[in-house]
């Protein structure tokens, strides 16, 4: 029998190479479910290939638009539950997680307590509620497997090893496109200038925090939650080729890697058949034509997004839903001109400092930090001007 998989933000980056990599395993792996917020032309059309049991349009209007033109499928789930519900509703062996932003946490949290193997693709689930995330993981069995390059590349590197043996985790980063740029010329960033990423090809919220390095940032709260390691004991080191993809390094010294060609497809398909490995349609290495890797250390600061990530992780509690709340308003309001590059880490860091921190909190503190560093951001904007 074919295993089962529901896609949600399938008409994402993530989501789109998700469904690349699954026509691929057709033979074992069979769409149930396609979710998105609001993207329903891209839907439709993946629904009327991959014909999935049901599927949900958070945007009503959206919805029901496609409804009176007819969609073809004969569940459709709407509404800002509508997610959750097509978890509840259709059986699946595997979730791929890839809404961007919180709005995948309750999602997430579902398809976790429902005690699915979860492809983890956003990162802001573990960042906002890492504690609660992994507790309930353990409690009912669900695997959660990492998406996310780095993350993945550490999954893999892992298994060389007992978990007990693992020193350090040390996360690559491109440097984003500002790598080289010096303070002065950054003060004059422009939302255009920050679209544009060296190796990756993503979302416009996830390029920009490639640009701040607030993505690794995020990573280095995601790799503390996922791995169970200390902030003392993660490292992050700039690697612009993005071929290799993360290390670890053992007790006795011994570091292990992985390495490949920049595409998602390729941490998207190991968690699907992992433990098993498949022949995956990314483009192959070739070494000899990458010649060269180079590694070099993060500058705090030019880069002061990367200190409050390494503060969040070690603060835990509320500290990621802080950091990942003022960030995503504060990118929003640079895409829109109305602050500058430099003010999104600034605004950021000041307002998770700001924030009444609590060291165990329960998912409705976490909600109201993100709602509440959100609006505090906006309100120092208003100060900036
Ligand atoms: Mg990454």
């Amino acid at each position: 029998m074919k295993k089962k998989v529901i896609v949600l933000g399938c008409a994402g980056s993530i989501g789109r190479s998700s469904l690349d990599v699954l026509a691929n395993l057709s033979d074992d792996w069979e769409v149930v479910g396609l979710a998105t917020g609001s993207r329903v032309d891209i839907l439709l059309e993946q629904a009327t290939r991959f014909r999935p049991r049901a599927v949900a349009i958070a945007d009503e209007a959206r919805a029901d638009a496609a409804r009176r033109e007819g969609t073809g499928v004969s569940r459709v789930f709407t509404g800002p539950g509508a997610t959750v519900d097509l978890l509840d509703a259709v059986e699946c062996d595997c979730v791929i997680a890839a809404i961007s932003g919180a709005a995948s946490l309750h999602a997430t949290l579902r398809a976790v307590e429902l005690g699915r193997r979860v492809a983890l693709a956003n990162k802001e689930a573990l960042v906002v509620a890492g504690g609660l995330l992994t507790a309930l993981a353990q409690r009912t069995g669900a695997e959660i497997i990492p998406v996310d390059s780095e993350h993945s590349a550490v999954f893999q590197a892992v298994h060389a090893g007992r978990p007990e043996d693992v020193l350090r985790i040390i996360l690559t980063a491109s440097g984003g496109p500002f790598r080289t740029w010096s303070a002065e010329s950054m003060q004059r960033i422009t939302p255009q200038d920050a679209l544009e990423h060296p190796t990756w090809r993503m979302g416009p919220k996830i390029t920009i925090d490639s640009a701040t390095m607030m993505n690794k940032a995020l990573e280095v709260i995601e790799a503390h939650w996922l791995f169970n390691m200390p902030a003392d004991r993660i490292e992050v080191a700039v690697h612009p080729e993005s071929i290799v993809h993360s290390l670890v390094e053992f007790k006795d010294g011994s570091m292990m890697a992985q390495l490949g060609t920049p595409d998602m497809r390729t941490p998207i398909q190991y968690a699907l058949t992992y433990p098993a490995r498949r022949a995956c349609p990314s483009k192959r290495l070739d070494l000899a034509a990458v010649g060269t890797l180079t590694f070099e250390a993060p500058d705090l600061d030019r880069f002061p997004a990367l200190r409050f990530g390494f503060e969040a992780a070690r603060r835990g509690g509320t500290s990621g839903a802080a950091l990942n709340a003022a960030n995503e308003a504060a990118v929003e309001l640079f895409r829109e001109g109305r602050i500058g590059f430099a003010d999104i880490a600034g605004l950021t860091g000041r307002v998770m400092d700001a924030h009444a921190w609590e060291a165990t909190p329960a998912l409705e503190t976490l909600l109201a930090v993100d709602a509440w560093a959100r609006d505090e951001v906006r309100k120092c904007t208003t100060s900036l001007r």
